[in-house]
């Protein structure tokens, strides 16, 4: 004899692969019997067609097989009409009436996190995918938005790649590890340049930030092009909220960086969270002694000048980028590894708001 509770919790432990949630929270869940040790139940999908359907049949099939006393399982499939549809995409976005985000509510607990730099090839996007995923580790809720419209390199770093479902006009976020990841660049054809005039772009943040459906994000991390134009500008607009870290190398740090960014800050009231000093310094994998390839300092210079902390500092190492390459972050691939570790300091810093200076934080 099966029981019905048991069923139930089996259920709850199978997730909408796209949603990232329990089917049961989804209202998924359509029909439930159990009879004896038969189990009858009837999922409904939310769209016809939908490509994970066998998918979810079998997750669906295998969880209640675990039950005891389950002898034989049915799984019928049925599709989502339009009054259910939109009660999910409500109780994704929480109690906000549509289609406003709950990222505009002034009291969301969203905090975003936008990450900046004064150049490319700092490393900017592989903090950003790495600070996103080691915050995912520790619990939270996190989403991550490739805003970087010069160069979208998220979507191979988190190994992702579109066109994202459109869900009754909602853009749904791609699960991967453990971050729902959303690029600007899914939406535009592969290798196409794109000219991006500031209109243009502060309409695409806005829909960005509104038409994702973007489940209830302890933190939305953000990775921004380099410098301070028009994205960080309509973000800030939009969202006035955020705050921002700051990547550097050790040579790049010029003062007149921090300047910029501190003066963009200032005029949007934007927070300046902390500096991250990444290609801080390599260690010999033949002799292990610790060579400052790219010089040092430049980190402390920086967050010196824009009165913040020097939240961590990332060691080169090839392995971050074979990791990145490879569409696993370093924080999963190897998370023993010294730059994992300094990520995980990162955001664990972040993540307590950055108040309090750091430990030391080792290279
Ligand atoms: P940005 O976003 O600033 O343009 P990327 O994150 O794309 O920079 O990084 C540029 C290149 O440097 C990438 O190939 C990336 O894998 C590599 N890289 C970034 N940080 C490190 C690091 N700490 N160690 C080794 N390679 C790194």
């Amino acid at each position: 004899m099966a029981d019905r509770d048991s069923v139930w919790q089996a259920l709850a432990q199978v997730k909408d692969p796209e949603l990232g949630r329990p089917i049961t929270d989804l209202d998924m869940v359509r029909r439930l019997e159990v009879d004896g040790g038969r189990v009858f139940v009837e999922i409904l999908l939310t769209v016809q067609g939908c490509p994970l359907a066998t998918r979810i049949e079998r997750d669906v099939a295998a969880a209640v097989r675990t039950v005891p006393g389950v002898r034989e399982v049915e799984v019928k499939l049925g599709v989502m009409n339009d009054e259910q549809r939109e009660a999910l995409v409500r109780k994704i976005r929480g109690p906000q009436p549509e289609p406003k985000s709950s990222l505009f509510d002034p009291d969301s607990r969203t905090r975003v996190i936008a990450v900046a730099s004064g150049k490319g090839g700092v490393g900017k996007s592989t903090v950003t995918a790495n600070l996103a995923v080691a915050l995912a580790q520790e619990g939270h809720q996190v989403g991550l938005l490739d805003a970087d419209i010069y160069g979208f390199s998220i979507p191979t770093m988190m190994g992702v790649s579109g066109p994202p479902r459109v869900f009754n006009r909602a853009i749904v976020p791609i699960d991967a590890h453990g971050v729902q990841v959303m690029s600007m660049g899914f939406l535009i054809e592969r290798d196409t340049p794109v000219i991006w005039r500031g209109p243009m772009i502060s309409g695409a943040v806005e829909q960005f930030l509104r038409d994702v459906l973007w489940a209830d994000l302890d933190f939305l991390v953000v990775d921004l092009p380099p410098g301070t134009g028009d994205v960080p500008l309509s973000l800030a607009q939009r969202l006035p909220r955020s705050e921002m870290l700051v990547v550097t190398t050790p040579q790049e740090a010029s003062v007149s960086v921090a300047k910029r960014a501190g003066y963009f800050a200032e005029k949007t009231n934007m927070r300046v969270l902390g500096v991250v000093e990444n290609m801080a310094s390599f260690v010999c994998p033949h002799c292990g002694e610790t060579v400052e390839i790219f010089g040092a300092g430049g980190g402390e210079r920086m967050a010196a000048e824009l009165e913040v902390p020097l939240l961590a500092r990332i060691p080169l190492e090839p392995a971050v980028r074979r990791a990145s390459d490879e569409g696993t972050p370093i924080v999963v691939a190897a998370p023993e590894s010294a730059s994992a570790a300094a990520f995980r300091e990162l955001a664990q810093a972040v993540a307590r708001g950055a108040k309090r200076e750091p430990r030391a934080v080792k290279a």
